[in-house]
């Protein structure tokens, strides 16, 4: 069953001199109940912006999203503000994210205060912070402590059990293990995971590099100057990458057998990523794509499925 819905979303945003950013570009894709769609690309390509459109901190350009059937952006406001019980963010920056006065039991409770649970039930709110700290592995004596006597994947546990507070369906992470150290990461991971079974969660896991949505994601996505270039099951993405964009990120991460790692050829990108403001024509990753092609320069591929389950926006498919 699908959760999420998004068609030919797009975000502009103006900035001066009557210019506009297109930060995400007519970009389309779902989300099944129970999965966790990774949305992977460098800073600046609009994954970000997708998350925050969809949670509706920003109001989309144009397109649509549905979320379990509904149209959200023909919600009215209370309606939106209903919708945040079953949509929750989880943000990169750990320690930005929470408030520095407050306790960890203030924390965990600003979502459960903002749609009114446990009103006048002090005792009966205390009880669910206790659980969720348990929950992300946090310990009872963490409750009246203030975020800086943590560490930063402390932190993100307590922002992880914010969101957790009042039982959604839906968490959109936007980098939320980026900020971690390394030795870090894959604990966080795994509480991502062993969360979605218990709490039967869906997930949108927004990331910089391929490498770390790798274990967790069902389904990628990947961007490239605010569009969808390619979408795939997770394990056929890193095995038959089609998109040369997909093919150049997954040839920099490093594969811990050397016989493969000898065997791949690194894909080195030429230049850097054009500004946003000023994309080129055509397909917006020509001026840095090895295959380029006169085609490439005057028409911007669609998103196609090639393969069952496998779309890529490029000319050569
Ligand atoms: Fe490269 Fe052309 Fe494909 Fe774009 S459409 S990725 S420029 S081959
Ligand atoms: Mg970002």
């Amino acid at each position: 069953k699908t959760l999420l819905d998004v068609k030919n979303l797009s975000k502009e945003f103006k900035v001066g001199g009557g210019r506009k950013l297109k930060a995400v570009n007519d970009v389309s894709f779902s989300i099944l109940e129970g999965e966790t769609f990774g949305l992977v690309g460098e800073s600046g390509c609009g994954k970000s912006t997708t998350g925050r459109t969809i949670l509706q901190l920003y109001n989309a350009s144009k397109g649509q999203i549905h979320f379990n059937g509904k149209d959200i952006l023909k919600m009215n406001k209370k309606q939106k503000y209903s919708l945040h019980r079953e949509m929750q963010m989880i943000f990169q920056d750990p320690y930005a994210s929470l408030n520095p006065r407050l306790t960890v039991t203030e924390i965990i409770s600003e979502g459960m205060d903002a749609l009114g649970l446990y009103k006048g039930d002090k005792a009966g709110k205390y009880e669910r912070v206790l659980e969720l700290l348990n929950k992300v592995g946090l310990k009872k004596n963490h409750a009246n402590r203030y975020p800086h006597e943590f560490s930063g994947g402390q932190r993100q546990r307590i922002g992880i059990a914010r969101a957790l507070a009042v039982k959604p369906k839906f968490i959109i992470a936007d980098e939320p293990i980026s900020a971690l150290d390394v030795s870090i990461q894959a604990q966080v991971v795994n509480l991502f995971q062993d969360l979605q079974e218990e709490e039967n969660l869906t997930y949108l896991f927004i990331a910089h590099d391929l490498s770390m949505v790798k274990h967790i994601s069902d389904r990628i996505g990947v961007m490239y100057l605010g569009k969808l270039v390619e979408v795939s099951e997770s394990v056929e993405l890193y095995n038959k990458p089609l998109h040369p964009y997909t093919q150049a990120l997954l040839s920099a991460i490093p594969i811990p057998d050397p016989k493969v790692e000898m065997a791949r050829e690194r894909i080195v990108l030429q230049g850097d990523v054009p500004s946003p403001m000023n994309p080129p024509s055509g397909c917006h990753f020509r001026t840095r794509c090895p295959h380029a092609t006169k085609e490439c320069q005057e028409t911007v591929p669609a998103l196609r499925e090639v393969e069952n389950g496998h779309f890529v926006a490029c000319h050569l498919y």
